[in-house]
C-alpha cells in the first residue's frame, strides 16, 4: 500500500456534490482506501478565464494501484461528472489531481508527481494542512510553503462542510 494525496476541485453545476461523489467513487474503488478528507473550501479562481468560484478539498488515501492506474481511475471519475477540457484552466465540473504519492516521482506530461504547481496553490495547500498539519511536499513542510502563498482567496465554508467517507 502506498499513500497518496489527491486535490479535488469543481466550479460548474452542483460542485459540492461532485466533490462528495468523487470521494464516494474513490471509496468504492477496489485497491483504494480513503483515509481522510479535508473540509471543503470556497476559493477564488487562480489563472484561466473569468469563471465562478471553486470548491476545493484534499483527500488522503492508500492504494495498491500503480500511479498511472490511479490517474486513469481519477480521469474515469472526472468523466462520470462530464468533465470537459475546452479552455486551459477553464471552469470544470470536477478536477482530480494527484498532488503526491509517497516515495514516487514522475516527470512525464501524462503524470508529473509531485504536482508541479501544488506548492504555489493556496487552494491545495490550505485544505491539505487542514487534514494533515504535518504534510510535506518535495522535502518541504507544507506549513513553510504556505507562508509564501497568497491564501486570501481561500475560505472555509460556514457552516463547515466535511466530505463524508462512507465505510
Ligand atoms: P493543473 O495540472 O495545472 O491543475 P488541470 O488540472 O486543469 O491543470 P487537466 O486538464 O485536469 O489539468 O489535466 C491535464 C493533463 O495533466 C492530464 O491529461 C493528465 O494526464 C496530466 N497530469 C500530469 N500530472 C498530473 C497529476 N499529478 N495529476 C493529474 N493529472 C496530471
Ligand atoms: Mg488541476
Ligand atoms: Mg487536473
Amino acid at each position: 500500500m502506498t499513500s497518496a494525496v489527491i486535490a479535488l476541485g469543481a466550479n460548474l453545476g452542483d460542485a459540492t456534490s461532485a466533490l462528495q461523489g468523487a470521494v464516494d467513487a474513490l471509496t468504492q474503488t477496489e485497491g483504494i482506501t480513503v483515509l481522510a478528507a479535508s473540509p471543503v473550501f470556497e476559493t477564488d479562481p487562480v489563472g484561466g478565464p473569468d469563471q465562478p468560484v471553486y470548491v476545493n478539498a484534499v483527500v488522503l488515501l492508500e492504494t495498491e494501484l500503480e500511479p498511472l492506474a490511479l490517474l486513469r481511475r481519477l480521469n474515469q471519475i472526472e468523466e462520470q461528472w462530464h468533465r470537459t477540457r475546452e479552455v486551459h484552466w477553464g471552469p470544470r465540473t470536477l478536477d482530480l489531481d494527484i498532488i503526491d504519492i509517497a516515495g514516487f516521482t514522475s516527470n512525464t506530461e501524462r503524470l508529473t508527481v509531485p504536482h508541479p504547481r501544488a506548492h504555489q496553490r493556496g487552494f491545495v495547500l490550505v485544505p491539505w494542512l487542514a487534514v494533515d498539519g504535518d504534510a510535506r511536499l518535495g522535502g518541504a513542510k507544507v506549513t513553510d510553503l504556505v507562508r509564501n502563498v497568497d491564501v486570501s482567496g481561500v475560505r472555509k465554508l460556514n457552516p463547515e462542510l466535511r466530505l463524508a467517507i462512507a465505510p
